[in-house]
């Protein structure tokens, strides 16, 4: 009988919880012995591991967050950490480690995978920047999350006439501020990727004046540029009201929708497919509805590229 160990790490995502029943119903399936570890890596290097069973996964399907817990732990970057990590999994006969997280717990799990533990990532991050796979746990409830919540400010934003700038998570990946932006009917999309020009915002604004529109969005990505100083912005040179809001951790939460959910399910039976049959070392990611396992240091390069969301930048402009 073979050992497995499996963890959450970096930022919860909805959906890991169903990716983890998926994964401990799948592998007590096939006759493995299952330890869930609490708090990602920090558990892994201090010994943090429980025994699951079927019922250790029971009413966690349809549960945002993650029961195991979630940590983020910069030491295990130094290899001596690691080596800590590796005796904890050699005291339990452990050999094999599923992680769930995003590029973080990728580096982590590529890194172990150099010291001779057999890896399989999965992809449980809301930002969807894992670029080897279409979709990432998670990505699909935030984007709801979002979309409900802009619906929400935009009765405000034109019962008063305003400019409402919307901040939205996803690191450096434009697909949360892409999609919520086309779903809500967004003026105005900015990302990393577009980049930022305030005189072609501010003329788009006025253009969307001229045509007589109640109101105007704004979505933008984090970390691109301040969401309240680009408010200020607009009331100087465009002369209308605005308001920013940060989105911030409630785009997190929540109870995963259905589609995360059975993405969820669907990529953790895989990754016990993959380990039975001897493959190992993989990230498990969804191509045009089917699942596929990539090199998982085929995996970390590629996702170095930034995604681009170049078409529905396009179809966004041309629908305004
Ligand atoms: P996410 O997995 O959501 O991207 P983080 O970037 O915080 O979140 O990464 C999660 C954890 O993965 C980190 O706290 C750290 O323990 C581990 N990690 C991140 N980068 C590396 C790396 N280069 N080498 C080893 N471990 C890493």
């Amino acid at each position: 009988m073979k050992n497995i160990a499996v963890l959450t790490s970096g930022g919860d995502a909805p959906g890991m919880n169903a990716c983890l029943r998926a994964i401990v119903r799948k592998a007590l399936f096939e006759g493995y012995k299952v330890y869930g570890v609490r708090n990602g890596y920090r558990g892994l290097v201090e010994g943090d591991y429980t025994l699951m069973n079927r019922k250790s996964v029971s009413e966690k399907l349809n549960r945002g967050g993650t029961f195991l817990g979630s940590a983020r732990l910069p030491e295990f970057k130094e290899v001596e950490v690691r080596e800590k990590a590796i005796e904890q999994m050699k005291k339990r006969d452990i050999d094999t480690l599923i992680a769930i997280g995003g590029d973080g717990t990728y580096q982590g799990a590529a890194a172990l995978a150099k010291m001779g533990i057999d890896v399989i990532a999965l992809p449980g991050t809301i930002d969807n920047d894992i670029t080897t796979t279409d979709y990432t746990i998670g990505f699909d409830t935030a984007l709801n999350t979002i979309v409900e919540n802009i619906d929400k400010l935009r009765d405000t934003s034109s019962s008063h006439s305003r400019c409402t700038i919307v901040e939205v998570m996803g690191r450096r990946c434009p697909d949360l501020a892409v999609h919520s932006g086309l779903a809500t009917g967004a003026e105005y999309i900015i990302t990393h990727e577009s980049g930022f020009n305030a005189d072609d915002l501010v003329s788009s604004l006025n253009v969307a004046q001229k045509n007589n529109k109640r109101h105007a969005l704004v979505v933008l990505t984090e970390n691109v540029t301040d969401a309240f100083a680009l408010a200020r912005t607009i009331e100087d040179q465009v002369g209308i009201e605005a308001r920013a809001t940060i989105l911030g951790h409630i785009q997190r939460g929540g109870t995963p929708t259905a589609a995360d959910r059975v993405l969820a399910s669907r990529m953790g039976h895989y990754a016990v497919d993959l380990l039975s049959q001897g493959i190992v070392n993989q990230s498990v990611n969804i191509k045009r509805n089917k699942l596929v396992g990539t090199d998982i240091f085929e995996t970390i390069e590629i996702n170095k590229t930034a995604a681009s969301c170049e078409e529905m930048h396009r179809v966004s402009d041309e629908l305004k």
